[in-house]
């Protein structure tokens, strides 16, 4: 790995907009090494105060469903239109792919990816959800510090990761084809539910009719779940990342999303119970690591486990009996 600067090098670095830098901060924050996250910590200190500026959106949906092209036509929109700053991040659990330097990712989203003021990282390779969450969310707020003002979280629509990107946002995109039932899209009731705007995707040629039935099912859907707390309902639209029809209308929801929620205290209220929800996982996942370090707790577990396995302990009375220890 590369050379480790001081973490006021990485921090200044950070702040003053430099790309390098932010994504050796970034490989920084995926590295298992106890002395990078220290380190880690220690720039995400001294960034922090110049964090928390941007719009977090997460975007997920099916694989096939048309993420990358619809990212980089809303993207380049921001970026050319709108004159913002975009980082794209991934969370993808499953991802075999190595840090960084993925031939896979570097043919996706390849406009945006030139932007000067795009920013893209792919998800880190190799780790558990967990893991991948954690440096996600540190990789977040590294981006914000950096000037980045609109975040985009992007998940592969699979499972479990939709619930912990939704614990790191402000708004959460799900986007949906027309004509594919449910079942088939892989798409949950639970992921339905989190959706603050849902898009149907490939609005053109001759799908446009079947989409905007779809919008209308799914709006009549979503009427049926209780209200959330935010106070907002679910916006569905139709668009098209080829045409470019409806694109700039999913911007607009997440800006009218963010004006009453900021207005209502929610958002804010919202950033507030996810850093406590970061702080019990981060004291979850500390607690964790060191009881298992432990030397003697190897040694125990080890004829522990086959206790339970021979049935000759419960479940319960070994994990006392380590805990004890
Ligand atoms: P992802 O797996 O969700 O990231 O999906 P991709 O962005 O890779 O898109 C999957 C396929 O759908 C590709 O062949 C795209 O060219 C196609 N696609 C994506 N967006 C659109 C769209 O707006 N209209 C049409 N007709 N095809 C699209």
């Amino acid at each position: 790995m590369l050379k480790r600067l001081s973490a006021d090098q990485y921090a200044d670095g950070i702040l003053a907009g430099n790309r390098v830098v932010l994504s050796q901060t970034i490989t920084l924050a995926e590295s298992t090494l106890a002395s990078d996250q220290a380190l880690t910590q220690q720039v995400l200190d001294r960034v922090l105060p110049h964090a928390g500026q941007s719009v977090r959106v997460g975007i997920t949906g099916v694989p096939g469903v048309g993420k990358s092209t619809f990212i980089e036509a809303l993207g380049l929109f921001l970026v050319n239109e709108q004159h913002k700053r975009l980082a794209v991040l991934a969370v993808d659990p499953t991802s075999q792919r190595s840090g960084g330097s993925i031939l896979g990712d570097k043919t996706r989203m390849t406009q945006l990816a030139a932007h000067p003021q795009a920013y893209i990282r792919p998800s880190p390779a190799g780790r558990s959800l967990g893991g991948v969450t954690r440096s996600t969310r540190e990789a977040l707020l590294l981006c914000e510090a950096a000037g980045y003002d609109v975040i985009f979280v992007e998940t592969v629509g699979v499972g479990q990761s939709e619930t912990a990107v939704h614990g790191m946002v402000d708004f959460f995109l799900l986007l949906m084809l027309a004509g594919a039932g449910d079942e088939l899209q892989g798409i949950k009731k639970g992921i339905m539910e989190m959706a603050d705007a849902i898009s149907i995707t490939k609005a053109d040629g001759g799908n446009e009719l079947a989409a905007r039935r779809a919008r209308r099912e799914y709006q009549n859907a979503l009427h049926l779940f209780p209200a959330t707390d935010s106070g907002w309902q679910p916006v569905v639209t139709t668009s098209s990342a080829v045409s470019g029809a409806g694109v700039p209308q999913v911007w607009e929801v997440i800006q009218n999303y963010t004006q009453q929620t900021q207005a209502s205290g929610y958002f804010q209220r919202r950033r507030q119970q996810q850093n406590l929800h970061w702080l019990h996982e981060a004291i979850r996942h500390g607690l964790e690591e060191r009881f298992y370090a432990r030397p003697e707790v190897q040694v125990q577990l080890a004829s522990l486990r086959q206790q339970v396995i021979s049935g000759q302990k419960s479940a319960f009375g070994a994990a006392g009996e380590l805990l004890g220890l």
